[in-house]
């Protein structure tokens, strides 16, 4: 399927999410979650771990093949990055449709899914709340789509972070642009330009700065 062609199925998913949000089930359909790799200093050895401990307070967590890019095949980024967690993953092992990994295993998919440049997002369900963590694309996950081809960014929470830039140390490469899949990293002609309004705090643009001219800070507000 392209792109802009109708797609019957994302819109009554994005029906099915926009009702659990009015109906108070969930608070939002996904949040974004900063790489780990983004995150460094003592100040944020808490909130770094924390992405962890999602996996690691689980009562059990499987990775699947990320059934967007299966469905969309818009690209070639990894398949087996999506970690599902407690009664969903429980349901998906006994289905054959994923498999128990360790923890370092978990922590490599994330790895992985960064050097691929894929956004961390934590999804949300009635009954279970977050039910999996998954590493996601802007051509074929459907919460992204939802942002970018429904224009629904309110039904992805930001992440508690958000990125600072210090222009004195930027080089105009425009890795981060690239990297950048909110459109928050942009270019206005004459330089690269950070949009801090745009930012949902993936971290994805840190962890290749040739220059380590942006650095992740806790959100205000
Ligand atoms: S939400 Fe993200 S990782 Fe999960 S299936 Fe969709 S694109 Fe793949
Ligand atoms: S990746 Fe770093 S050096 Fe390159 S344009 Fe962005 S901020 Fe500047
Ligand atoms: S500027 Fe873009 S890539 Fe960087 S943290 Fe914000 S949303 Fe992520």
């Amino acid at each position: 399927m392209r792109y802009d062609d109708k797609d019957e199925w994302l819109e009554e998913r994005l029906t099915r999410h926009d009702g659990w949000i009015k109906e108070g089930k969930i608070p939002t359909s996904s949040k974004v979650i900063p790489l780990r790799e983004s995150l460094s200093g003592q100040q944020w050895v808490l909130p770094t771990q924390q992405v962890y401990e999602i996996i690691r307070n689980a009562r059990s967590f499987a990775l699947a093949p990320c059934g967007c890019r299966t469905r969309y095949q818009r690209c070639d980024n990894p398949l087996e990055v999506c970690l599902y967690i407690n009664d969903v993953a429980d349901k998906m092992v006994v289905e054959g449709k994923a498999r128990n990994i360790s923890l370092d295993e978990a922590k490599e998919r994330l790895k992985l899914a960064n050097e691929h440049g894929l956004v961390h997002l934590t999804f949300y369900k009635p009954d279970q709340f977050i039910y999996a963590l998954c590493s996601c694309c802007k051509c074929c996950c459907h919460d992204l789509q939802f942002m970018t081809k429904y224009h629904r960014p309110d039904l992805i929470a930001h992440a508690d972070y958000v990125a600072e830039v210090d222009p004195s140390a930027c080089l105009q490469c425009g890795t981060c642009v690239e990297r950048c899949v909110f459109g928050a990293q942009g270019n206005n002609g004459e330089a690269v330009v950070f949009n801090e309004n745009k930012c949902y705090g993936c971290g994805l643009c840190v962890t290749t700065c040739p220059s380590g001219a942006i650095r992740m800070k806790l959100r205000r507000g």
